[in-house]
């Protein structure tokens, strides 16, 4: 048996009647370049956040480095961000021109740490910046109290959280602005790169709409500086089509998180925890365990294509040394990184394709 890490043909088998007339339409108007669905995208998307504004881009990193652009963070600021998470994050700040402060896991739910945020302020902090790791959202009463205290803003990286909850609000409305990618291996995912911002702030929204599209707002008018990271209309158009599956794909993704933590359960694994304040929508499902490498390449032998989400540490990045940063900075991140294995998680994943998965587990176990 063969059991994929992810399997989108799947998903576009059953799509395809929907999708492929949607894109047929646009090519044969040609309207390739901020078309109508990325307007009604935008709409339906912020609607979907319970945000006030959604702005398209090109990918989620291009989201969370515009955002922070729009906020005018930038060469000789720093923002609080996590030691685990995917390289993305530190290069939007990085790429903004500030400089990444990191701070380590918190042991339960992989996330930022929020009782270590405040020694790392200084008076160059400008931001926080939580990831939503695994889609599992961080404790944000904790960090907008933080973040209020010190004057900071806070930017959510919601890049794999997709309808999570936390205290029943969406993951993306909880703080300044957040960023969603829609690269096609996500909740919700593109046929190529693509990403959004939302907002409650009219003023960063229309910062982003200029940013994105040259700084023009009428064309050949350049009110500022911009760049080239739009959002495709042909992109759009698939998200659109592909949005209002959303909440039952992550409550599928929850029920196979169920169905592993349940067969795990007397395995010398140790399952993830949904914190008390969250809704996770399980982008990845991520156990931990010792002999971490062998597994792994048992797992790959057996036919499971399981992964590891982030083997290094970004204090440990070579692109990173510059922070100077050293190993011991992050006990448990580093810990963890040695520790973590994500198994095949996507919305189709069936019973038997779990059970050959824990069965292979337990088998090396043994
Ligand atoms: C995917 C991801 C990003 C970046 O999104 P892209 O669309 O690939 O640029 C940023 N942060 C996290 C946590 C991600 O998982």
């Amino acid at each position: 048996m063969n059991v994929p890490f992810v399997d989108l043909v799947t998903q576009y088998q059953g799509l395809k009647d929907q999708i492929v007339p949607a894109m047929e339409n646009i090519m044969s108007k040609a309207q390739f370049i901020m078309g109508e669905d990325v307007r009604l995208f935008e709409q339906e998307f912020a609607d979907y956040c319970n945000t006030e504004f959604a702005i398209g881009v090109d990918s989620g990193t291009s989201a969370l480095e515009l955002a922070l652009r729009a906020f005018a963070i930038g060469a000789g600021d720093e923002v609080i961000t996590v030691a685990n998470t995917f390289i993305a994050t530190t290069l939007a700040i990085s790429s903004a021109g500030a400089k990444p402060v990191l701070i380590d896991i918190h042991p339960e739910t992989n996330n930022i740490d929020v009782t270590k945020i405040e020694a790392a302020i200084t008076d160059r902090t400008r931001a926080i910046m939580p990831v939503h790791l695994y889609g599992q959202p961080v404790d944000m009463d904790a960090i907008t109290e933080i973040a209020k205290k010190h004057d900071l803003l806070v930017i959510e990286d919601a890049c794999q959280a997709h309808g999570a909850q936390y205290k029943g609000r969406r993951a993306g409305s909880l703080s300044d602005a957040a960023a969603f990618s829609f690269y096609p291996g996500k909740n919700l995912g593109a046929y190529g790169d693509g990403g959004a911002l939302v907002t409650n702030n009219a003023k960063v929204a229309e910062k982003l709409t200029l940013l994105r599209d040259y700084g023009q707002k009428q064309k050949y008018h350049h009110l500022i500086k911009g760049y080239n990271r739009r959002l495709d209309t042909l992109q759009a158009a698939v998200l659109r089509a592909k949005l209002p599956y959303l909440d039952a794909w992550n409550e599928a993704r929850r029920k196979n998180a169920a169905r592993y933590s349940t067969l795990l359960q007397n395995n010398e694994t140790i399952t993830p925890i949904d914190a008390d304040f969250a809704e996770s929508v399980y982008h990845l499902y991520v156990i931990r365990v010792q002999k971490r490498d062998a597994l792994l390449a048992h797992l790959h032998q057996k036919g499971v294509g399981a992964g590891i989400h982030y083997p290094i540490p970004i204090h440990l990045q070579q692109a990173y040394a510059d922070l100077g940063y050293q190993k011991g900075d992050f006990p448990i991140t580093e810990k963890y990184a040695d520790e973590i294995i994500s198994l095949p998680m996507f919305p189709e994943l069936n019973e038997e394709q779990i059970n050959y998965t824990v069965e292979v587990l337990k088998e090396f176990a043994e």
